[in-house]
Order: structure tokens, then sequence, then C-alpha cells
């Protein structure tokens, strides 16, 4: 079997990157949102080593990473080329997202630059939860085009009643500093820390000795790579 098929996505340590990655993910900065709270930033990443794997990696039925972690200009240059950073608790988000999906009866396009932004992006004057991987800007369900007053808050009622963990902004916001034209919906400040990585005290870079993980295949790939089909697929 060949490596590509055992293995998972790899788990970072933010702290071990190189000097230009650290300054842009800011891995354990403190930043504060619009209330004035304090947030820790995420330090476990995945990387993304090109575009295949992006487009590849199912993180549910029907989102891929790729859609959470496309750049627009506003983003640090870096970041616009492979290896890509996203922080793990996007997972949790694509895991809502799909919820969300089969709530609103149709396919939800995030936005370019709608997933992760990183702290170094020139719209993240406050904490986003878009710095965390944990929200999404949606400007299109289905074939509507969320420019409205109506469909936003109708698909913003959607959202909401999926979750009570799901945190909707009101038509017209201006939090994300960008049109008001959207969806945002977001889980909050969520960090997640894959099983396979082994933590520890030490938030100075390891660059002798970078720590990283590789998840393990998640049971559905599994099936799928055995040549199982799922009854729901
Ligand atoms: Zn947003």
């Amino acid at each position: 079997m060949s490596r590509d098929a055992v293995q998972g996505l790899k788990v970072v340590d933010a702290f071990d990157l190189d000097d230009e990655l650290r300054a842009i993910l800011k891995p354990g900065d403190m930043v504060r949102d619009d209330a004035g709270r304090r947030h820790r930033l995420p330090r476990y990443f995945y990387e993304v080593p090109d575009h295949d794997t992006a487009m590849e990696t199912q993180l549910t039925p029907h989102f891929r990473l790729n859609e959470f972690i496309v750049a627009d200009l506003k983003e640090a240059q870096r970041m616009h080329g492979y290896p890509k950073y996203v922080p793990c608790a996007v997972r949790v988000l694509a895991m809502f997202l799909e919820q969300f999906r089969a709530a609103a009866g149709a396919s939800v396009h995030i936005a370019v630059n709608g997933g992760y932004r990183s702290p170094s992006h020139k719209m993240g004057v406050s904490a986003s939860t878009h710095m965390w991987g944990t929200a999404a800007d949606i400007y299109r369900i289905g074939s509507t085009i969320l420019k409205s007053k109506e469909s936003i808050e109708k698909y913003n009622e959607i959202a909401e009643d999926v979750s009570d963990d799901v945190h909707v902004l009101p038509y017209g916001h201006v939090t994300d500093k960008t049109a008001d034209d959207h969806v945002h919906l977001d889980l909050g400040y969520i960090t997640l820390i894959p099983r396979e990585i082994s933590e520890d005290r030490m938030e100075q870079p390891q660059e002798n000795k970078p720590r990283f993980a590789f998840e393990e295949r998640r049971k559905r790939e599994r099936r799928a790579a055995e040549g199982v089909v799922d009854g729901d697929q």
C-alpha cells in the first residue's frame, strides 16, 4: 500500500514553521475581538502540499478542503502558493456546513477567501473567526445569489436552526469589513487538536526537530479505498 493510501493530512505545529509563516499565522498570539475580548490563535494546522490534495480531500461528502483555502489579493503573498495552511478546526466547520446544506436543500457555495483567512490578511483588524477556520462567507445557495435582505435573513435563520453553536451576522454587518451582501456563519473560537498530534508546552520553534503528525484516514475514506460503497453516497 502506498504512503498516500494509509495517511491522511499532515498536521503541523505552527511554532515550528519558518519565520515568515510564523509571522503570518501567529500561532498562540492573543487577539482582541470587536468587544475587546481576547482569543488565542490556533497552533495546529493542516499542511496542504498541493492543489490536487486540496481538491481531492473531502472533509465531508459535499465540502472539499479546497473551498476553504482559496486566497484573495488581501491575503499574504505566501498564502497564495503551496503548501497552504489551514487550522484543523476547519473539519468541524465543514460538518456544520454539511448540515446547513441539508437544511437549505441546495448546494452551498463558499466565497473566494470566504473560509480561512490568516491573521495577516488585510481585512483582519480584530479577531475574526475566519482566522480560526471556523467561519464561512456564503454568496450563493443553489441558484440563489444572496444579495437581498430577504434571502440573507432566510438563510441566516436556517443556519441558526441547525445548532445553537452556529452564529450568524445580521444583514448589513460590517464585522468583516466587506460588502454586506452575504451570509456569514461561524462556530466561535474553536481550536482543534487532532488525536494524532502530541501536545507540549514548548511554544518556541523547534526547528531541528519539527513537530508534526499524519492524521489517520477517517473510516469513511478507508471504506471507500477498500471499495466498500457507502449506502448514502
Ligand atoms: Zn465572514
